[in-house]
């Protein structure tokens, strides 16, 4: 990596802006918001507690929902710096408003050591258009700049990408750097055979994957409703199961170029099909080979695919997944996406797991800790999988 990084900047007694990725589910009771998932705050942990540890003034920025430019009471940053503190063990500052009047004073009074979160960028429609009057406004608040905001890094907005150049220097943080040391480093040169498992609604949202990784991978596991489309493209029956007509031409070209590639593209053999898409719809396993009968839908990977694709994962040094086998938030056809996660538990290579519906699955399943890592970014993971560049790691400052 030719960026620098939280260890080459020197903090001490100077005040450091770091942008945060703080942004998390809620609960509205009593009139009040809770958060109900503090993961997001505790993965900043070891940089917010590396700078109070070398003294630097800490100016924590981040976004919350999308409250659309506009001061929103319901997506106020204050429970986080509430449960910040808690997890810290110290207090944390909270201003109302990331740049300003109250901004500036509540800077001004910072000790080294102290941490101070500023209210929810996205109040500002700036943000998002990346103002660069706006970025200037968050700069001045700080001499360094650290990025650890992983999950918004593919965003070029003006906390995560404009803010850099008008700081003296421009770091990214420790999550950041754990996110592209096994997203990018770990996998620039995977053990094989490397397998890569994707799943969820839609095949437009994983092509970009799906072909980056085709000079890379040995093998593809295909799940979810994308799974359908290929099937589709196939031939075989799909019923009333989810397709994306107007990429079955893409899906056949993709297994096309597997093919000349030498790359095995699995679909899966069987599916449990379902009457309606409900929880508690009639439903059964397809016949192997057969597909979905007419006026079903296929809403999860059978259990022949199943022992399948346990069997792939066993065998695999590197796995990387990303999106569920089925609908997964209703237990009857969950199955499929909990038999992988477990499977890739077990699995004794480096696994890696890239954001959303995938790693909530893991967590389920009780065996997190058995994943080499999650990552805490879904549409950030899949962009680097992609091999794009981040506009939030591309604005940092190169290593001299
Ligand atoms: P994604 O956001 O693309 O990762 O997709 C995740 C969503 O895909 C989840 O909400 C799943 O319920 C949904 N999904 C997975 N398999 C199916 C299926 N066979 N039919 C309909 N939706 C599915």
């Amino acid at each position: 990596m030719n960026k620098l990084t939280l260890s080459d900047l020197n903090v001490d007694g100077r005040a450091v802006l770091v942008r945060v990725d703080f942004n998390v589910p809620l609960e509205e009771k009593d009139g009040a918001s809770h958060i109900t998932d503090d993961t997001r705050i505790r993965e900043t942990l070891p940089t917010i507690q590396d700078l109070v540890k070398r003294r630097a003034k800490v100016i924590l920025c981040a976004h919350l929902g999308r409250p659309k430019g506009k001061p929103t009471p319901k997506y106020s940053l204050a429970p986080c710096a509430a449960r910040l503190g808690e997890l810290l063990g110290q207090p944390v500052a909270f201003a109302k408003d990331c740049v300003g009047p109250d901004a500036k004073e509540k800077v001004a009074a910072l000790k080294p050591g102290d941490v101070l979160l500023l209210e929810n960028l996205r109040f500002h429609a700036e943000e998002e258009a990346n103002d660069e009057t706006f970025a200037k406004g968050l700069a001045a608040h700080a001499e360094l700049y650290v990025n650890d905001a992983f999950g918004a890094a593919h965003r070029a907005h003006a906390s995560t990408a404009g803010v850099a150049k008008f700081v003296k220097q421009a770091a990214m943080g420790l999550l950041m750097e754990k996110e592209l040391k096994y997203l990018q480093g770990e996998l620039a040169n995977p053990p094989r055979p490397f397998l890569v498992i994707l799943g969820g609604a839609k095949v437009s949202d994983k092509i970009g994957v799906i072909k980056a990784l085709m000079s890379k991978a040995d093998a593809f596991l295909i799940g979810g409703a994308m799974a359908y489309t290929f099937d589709a493209a196939r031939g075989i029956p799909v019923g009333n199961s989810r397709v994306e007509q107007d990429k079955v031409d893409l899906a056949k070209e993709l297994i096309a170029l597997a093919e000349e590639k030498g790359v095995r593209f699995l679909l899966p053999v069987d599916s449990i099909e379902a009457k309606e898409f409900k929880g508690d719809a009639e439903h059964r396993p397809t016949e192997k080979g057969k597909g979905v009968s007419d006026g079903w839908m296929g809403l999860d990977i059978g259990p022949a695919t199943i022992a399948l694709y346990r069997d792939e994962i066993c065998k695999a040094e590197t796995v990387v997944w990303n999106g569920p086998m089925g609908v997964f938030e209703m237990p009857n056809f969950a199955q499929g996406t909990f038999a992988v996660a477990r499977a890739l538990a077990e699995s004794e290579g480096l696994s890696i797991i890239g954001g959303g519906d995938s790693v909530t699955a893991i967590h389920e399943t009780g065996l997190a800790d058995r994943i080499t890592f999650l990552s805490t970014g879904g549409g950030a993971s899949l962009e680097l999988l992609e091999g794009k560049e981040l506009p939030g790691v591309a604005a940092l400052t190169d290593k001299g």
